[in-house]
């Protein structure tokens, strides 16, 4: 939690303006009940108007002092709390771009949406409220206790005594408070998770019809949520009516001692009026107290859950060495690799050994699951073998500077992503340096321009919810372009030329010999492994054959099998 304190230092001038105008605001506060004992006591029961005016026109003028001084505190809390919560964004946000993929998974996608959006806002309205008024509460218990003091021992003991019992009380609400918010912001982030997946996959709802399970799902979030919160706000009313049931108790026994005390001449009618008017001032910062135990509560558990994401590990930058920054050439070697997830039993890649010649292209072939992309996974990085070695340019990959060697790659992911805004933007995503001319020349390779040329605005057309909408081909294709506009030497296709038509798919292949790029890709089909200089063929995490088209339909049984199976549907296409 201390780092996300750590976010108020760079505004210490400011918290010491707002924190300097709460002392006035609050001083002043303090004298008024004095100034009113003054005015009773020398004025009105002296009837003596010129004493009522002189300490009138200062209780008056003090007035305005505080509400001047209130305005600006407003404005530094305001100022403060609104640019804390800017950095912790600003924060959070870069630190989940360094995490790594692994640390990425430990995280749900809701949860980290809400601790940057939902957990900021608490910690913002708590900070804002501490300028403005969280000092002022216990500030003002202690400074009235001690004014009551000054004016009358026997009464302000009274007062005293009631005060720490219900401190003691409030703090212990504090504590019970954090652990049940903590629970509230986990259910929000159950409530984020449903929202989320629903509004992705809405095309499925709606076709598969589930609305109404979908809503269900929802509700029962929902509903999670609201019994939760319910039930931390229900601990928390309870502090409002103990805390004023005891106050109240604490006045009845002051003025009752105090008709007492002025019939014995031990104290006078102003006096009993300031110490019950600093009793009430100091029930009511109770209250505020109170409230501001609920906000503080909750401020806790959500600092606690942006601490979390804000201590966790980064991704090493580069324990980057001898090769950092290496323009690499391209070959890809592996030797005797295994894989295995972390925190997952069971090996997914065992005992691979191949190589990729730079230049050349070289086919993954096998079934699903056979793990053909986690073993793309491994070449930028993203995980690292558990086993074996990696070579790239027969350098071990763990000496590389992982940012520096992603420059160098191009990944065509096998679920294609493209972000919201125009297609020129979307490939220039791949390499922002690139011009015009070089985007137009990649979208002529991925076999994308002229699809594009016949568009409202050509590269200028926006896509997504507000623009065009693409097929799924075309988009395969533009994130094929958004990969070679960045002229990578080491180029990763995982299964994107699946909703490619043979033609344009065998295009797309010949324009790919422009490129002094090594290529692996990922395919089902036969037809597209011929074209490679190499194949290897994957098993339940096992390199069971390599070679070339020719050599594996000698060799490999499971090769010819897949050959004859995909032969026959060829056929029955035609
Ligand atoms: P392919 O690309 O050949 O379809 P994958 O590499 O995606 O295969 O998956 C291989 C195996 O690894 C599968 O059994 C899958 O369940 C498992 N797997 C994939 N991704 C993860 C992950 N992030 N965590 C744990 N297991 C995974």
């Amino acid at each position: 939690m201390s780092n996300v304190f750590g976010f108020l230092r760079p505004y210490k001038l400011p918290i010491s303006i707002a924190l300097f105008l709460m002392l006035i605001e609050l001083f002043v506060e303090l004298l008024h009940p004095l100034l009113l004992a003054k005015i009773i006591d020398d004025g009105i029961l002296q009837e003596d108007l010129a004493v009522i005016i002189r300490w009138g026109s200062i209780m008056v003028a003090l007035s305005f002092l505080a509400f001047v001084a209130g305005v600006i505190n407003s404005f530094y809390a305001a100022h403060v709390s609104q640019s804390t919560g800017f950095d912790l964004r600003s924060g959070l946000y870069s630190k989940i771009q360094k995490f790594t993929f692994s640390q990425l998974q430990r995280f749900e996608t809701s949860s980290l949406i809400t601790r940057l959006t939902n957990d900021v806002t608490q910690i913002q309205n708590t900070i804002f409220m501490s300028l403005r008024i969280m000092m002022r509460a216990p500030l003002l218990i202690i400074g009235g206790t001690i004014m009551a003091f000054f004016i009358n021992v026997k009464l302000a003991l009274i007062l005293a005594v009631s005060i720490p019992v219900i401190v003691m009380f409030l703090i212990w609400m504090m504590k019970k408070g954090g652990a049940l918010f903590k629970r509230v912001q986990t259910k929000l982030d159950g409530v984020n998770h449903v929202m989320r997946e629903n509004l992705t996959a809405m095309r499925l709802v709606k076709v598969f019809v589930r609305h109404d399970h979908e809503n269900n799902r929802f509700k029962k979030s929902n509903e999670a949520l609201m019994e939760k919160t319910m039930s931390a706000l229900r601990l928390m009313e309870i502090a409002m009516p103990v805390l004023l049931f005891l106050m109240n108790v604490g006045i009845m026994a002051i003025l009752w001692f105090g008709t007492f005390e002025v019939n014995s001449g031990g104290a006078q009618v102003g006096e009993i009026v300031a110490i019950v008017n600093y009793a009430t001032r100091i029930t009511s910062a109770l209250t505020v107290f109170s409230m501001i135990i609920i906000v503080f509560s909750r401020a806790r558990a959500s600092a606690e859950r942006i601490s979390e994401v804000l201590t966790h590990e980064e991704e090493q930058r580069g324990n980057a060495g001898e090769y950092s920054g290496k323009r690499i050439n391209g070959s890809i070697e592996f030797e005797h690799v295994g894989f295995s997830y972390p925190n997952t039993r069971g090996k997914v890649l065992h005992d691979i050994s191949f190589k990729a010649n730079e230049g050349k292209m070289l086919a993954i072939l096998g079934v699903t699951g056979s793990g053909k992309t986690t073993l793309f996974q491994l070449i930028p990085k993203m995980y690292e073998a558990c086993e074996g070695r990696i070579l790239i340019d027969d350098l071990d990959i763990k000496n590389f500077n992982p940012e520096q060697l992603r420059r160098q790659i191009g990944y065509v992911p096998q679920d294609v992503f493209l972000f919201s805004g125009t297609i020129r933007e979307n490939i220039q995503w791949g390499n922002e340096e690139a011009t015009l001319e070089e985007i137009v020349e990649a979208c002529k390779h991925a076999q994308i321009h002229n699809v594009i040329e016949k568009l409202p605005d050509q590269y200028e057309t926006k896509i997504g919810q507000k623009g065009v909408n693409l097929s799924g081909g075309q988009k395969q294709r533009l994130s094929i372009a958004r990969a070679l506009v960045r002229r990578p030497k080491i180029l990763l296709l995982d299964d994107c030329t699946s909703a490619l038509d043979v033609k344009t798919e065998a295009s797309f292949l010949e324009a790919l010999k422009n490129y002094s790029c090594t290529t692996l890709m990922i395919t089902q089909k036969i037809s597209s492994a011929m074209k490679a200089d190499n194949i290897i063929l994957l098993q339940e995490g096992q390199l069971i054959a390599e070679g070339d088209h020719e050599q594996l339909q000698k060799e490999s049984e499971l090769y010819r099998g897949i050959l004859q199976s995909q032969m026959r549907e060829e056929e029955l296409n035609v």
